[in-house]
């Protein structure tokens, strides 16, 4: 196939999804790969190696290489087929092949020291920096080892790559393959009306007569919540719970038990051939946090504020369902109940406050106000999807700045949960100018029945953590790839832009414009919004210690990995339970196996960053509430300190010039109503 008819190939400004096919995907990858490694071997005979002649090429070179994949990686996530998925495996070992092939370069890595060591005084701090942190991923990627044991690190990198990738398939097959018919109507008892409409829907495309509820996420999520059936929420947490496991209704078929045990086993030994002691160590070695004492106090810290309330949660919740003992599948839907009875506000009842349309506007309207921007939506852009929205950002003097996707509504070809993607990264030197560009991914409901996509207000606070990145991504002022944007974060630093929106989806000023009836446009309630504002405290007790548990859980089975004794995914996770939950799930629940956060995503020894962000964010955001939520000065200095910054500089030295001191978490206890 020539170069010209591939649109993976083409220069354009954004990826021509309409025309890019499965069969694009190799010939385009192999295209670029072999022209960089050409490039690179002619970089490395450069004889008096300097930034300009060798980082800026293979700056450029990354950026065109993700300018090719990103837009197949994000397709596979959102248009799911059985030969574009083929494809996207096929590539994965040539991928990963070329950038451990780089990363393992000792010539290139003797070029960057020595542009460091010769040229640092001419260089600038941004410059700088990005020569620390690639010459710190030479020697993480193990371009220092002998040959034998540098060539094992790249196998096990490769090995990684793909059983991440089964992990994610085996997660995604398992959910699709399930459903639950339903031929009688009282058992939707409970459930809103376009949970049971989709429900509907589902059973006629499938030929059915009645009801046919899927484990997507939104339905998994309002059946644990609203269902009045017992046995029904049950079949559901036991299906959701048992995903790509050896129990529960699929038991077996694809389980990720044995891939775990691999993993695991795989990135201690990787871990040992770079000298660290565990994989903990190793990934602590890229992260904000210092060292494993660093993290566990800071968990433990959380922990010994959050157990008393989450015991006293727990006991007043039993106490209001009038039973000994809660089973799993009871907890959310009395938690619903009695939050219901203690603020008379539901996610379900609040969905016609925050038709999609409104909602945006209000976020466009805040971000714009906060980072002087504008944005506004292209229209007929190539998508790859008819739901799938393209949205230009200016600055205040009218000049581009960026651009962002927005794809909000579950599909069933479409990867669960939400996220933000890099389509384009930004680039400006030499010749260079390309102007950044994201995904915005989401799981919402879709329209129907003549109303437009109706929120939660659990929605909402989604779209403005993804929001958070997207900014992250696009405000960037940075002007080198592998450092802008979300780019050469610390992963513990990576959720700081994202919590600390979410912060304004709180906020009785910010409500005000997000939410209107989306039939008579009447405003939130006072009352309501005054409730829902107190729902944030409401089980933040046993919400906090459900996160420490992932998070020690992840941490131990990194930190404490023994060859001689496996991975002991289930006794970890039992150990961390019995230290800190105060609800024991079954025997049975496995939900590790679809933990793919660690397994299959970035979170591996890094899921704590969630928490350590968490009081970053709060602590950043203490800052707004101090100075008023919309001081433009303390937007700027975020803007400037952080958010713009990416990569560019240490995020405690970032914090630390934002805030004027390190960070505290007494902001995100008060928060959550668990300040002492
Ligand atoms: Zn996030």
């Amino acid at each position: 196939m020539a170069a010209m008819e591939n649109p993976l190939l083409a220069d354009s400004e954004l990826p021509r999804f309409g025309a890019i096919t499965p069969e694009h995907v190799e010939p385009a990858l192999r295209e670029v790969l072999d022209a960089h490694r050409e490039q690179i071997a002619a970089l490395t005979r450069v004889s008096k190696p300097s930034f300009a002649s060798v980082v800026e090429p293979l700056e450029a070179m990354q950026h065109r290489l993700t300018r090719t994949w990103s837009p197949v990686s994000h397709l596979n996530s959102v248009v799911n087929s059985p030969a574009l998925r083929d494809s996207y495996n096929l590539c994965l070992p040539l991928l990963s092949d070329f950038q451990t092939d780089l990363a393992q370069s000792e010539p290139l890595y003797r070029a960057y020291a020595r542009v460091a060591e010769q040229e640092s005084a001419s260089l600038t701090s941004a410059q700088r920096r990005l020569l620390e942190l690639a010459l710190r991923d030479f020697r993480l990627a193990g371009v220092a080892l002998p040959r034998e044991r540098k060539q094992r690190y790249k196998e096990i990198m490769t090995e990684l790559t793909q059983l991440g990738a089964k992990f994610e398939e085996n997660v995604l097959d398992a959910t699709k393959a399930w459903s639950y018919p339903v031929s009688d109507r009282a058992m939707l008892a409970g459930l809103n009306d376009s949970i049971i409409a989709q429900a509907e829907k589902r059973a006629r495309e499938a030929g059915q007569q009645g009801w046919l509820l899927g484990l997507d996420q939104p339905t998994y999520v309002a059946v644990l919540t609203d269902a009045e059936s017992a046995q029904l929420r049950q079949a559901f947490y036991e299906a959701w719970s048992t995903r790509a496991s050896d129990r529960g209704p699929n038991a077996g078929r694809w389980d990720n038990g044995p891939l775990m045990e691999k993993i695991l086993a795989l990135r201690h030994e990787a871990a040992r051939l770079l000298d660290f002691a565990n994989f903990a160590e190793l990934a602590l070695a890229t992260r904000m946090a210092r060292n494993p004492a660093d993290v566990r106090e800071l968990l433990d810290q959380l922990g010994a504020a959050a157990r008393p309330a989450a015991e006293r949660e727990l006991a007043e919740l039993t106490k209001f369902a009038g039973v000994e003992k809660l089973a799993p599948w009871d907890v959310s839907f009395w938690a619903e109940k009695l939050q219901r009875k203690l603020f008379s506000v539901s996610q379900e009842e609040l969905r016609p406050y925050f038709p999609l349309p409104r909602v945006l506007q209000g976020l466009f309207g805040l971000v714009g106000r906060l980072f002087k921007i504008s944005i506004r939506e292209r229209q007929n852009a190539p998508t790859w999807h008819q739901d799938a929205r393209l949205f230009d950002i200016e600055n205040a003097a009218g000049a581009p700045v960026g651009s962002f996707y927005l794809d909000l509504y579950a599909r069933s070809d479409k990867r669960s949960g939400a996220w933000m993607d890099e389509c384009r990264g930004r680039m400006a030197f030499g010749g260079n100018r390309v102007r950044p560009v994201a995904y915005l991914v989401c799981n919402f409901l879709p329209p129907a029945d003549g109303h437009p996509a109706l929120l939660t207000h659990d929605d909402v606070v989604t779209l403005f953590h993804e929001f958070g990145h997207g900014l992250h991504h696009m405000l960037t002022s940075v002007d080198y790839p592998s450092i802008a944007g979300i780019n050469g974060v610390a992963w513990d630093a990576v959720e700081l832009p994202s919590q600390f929106l979410e912060n304004f989806a709180w906020q009785p000023e910010v409500l005000q414009q997000l939410a209107s009836h989306w039939q008579s446009g009447a405003p939130l309630p006072a009352a309501t919004q005054q409730q829902l504002i107190g729902t944030r405290c409401f089980h933040a007790g046993l919400a906090t210690l459900r996160q420490l548990e992932f998070a020690l859980f992840d941490f131990q089975l990194h930190a404490e990995y023994d060859p001689a004794r496996g991975a002991r995914v289930l006794e970890t996770l039992n150990d961390v339970r019995s230290r800190i939950a105060v609800i024991q799930p079954p025997d049975w629940n496995r939900f590790p196996h679809s933990f793919s956060h660690i397994f299959a995503g970035g979170y591996a020894a890094g899921y704590y960053s969630y928490k350590w962000a968490e009081v970053l964010a709060a602590d950043a955001f203490a800052a707004f509430e101090e100075s008023g939520v919309f001081n433009g000065q303390t937007a700027q200095r975020f803007l400037d300190s952080i958010l713009s910054r990416g990569g560019s500089r240490d995020p405690l030295e970032a914090f630390i010039e934002f805030r004027g001191r390190k960070p505290d978490i007494a902001p995100l206890l008060r928060q959550h109503g668990m300040a002492s």
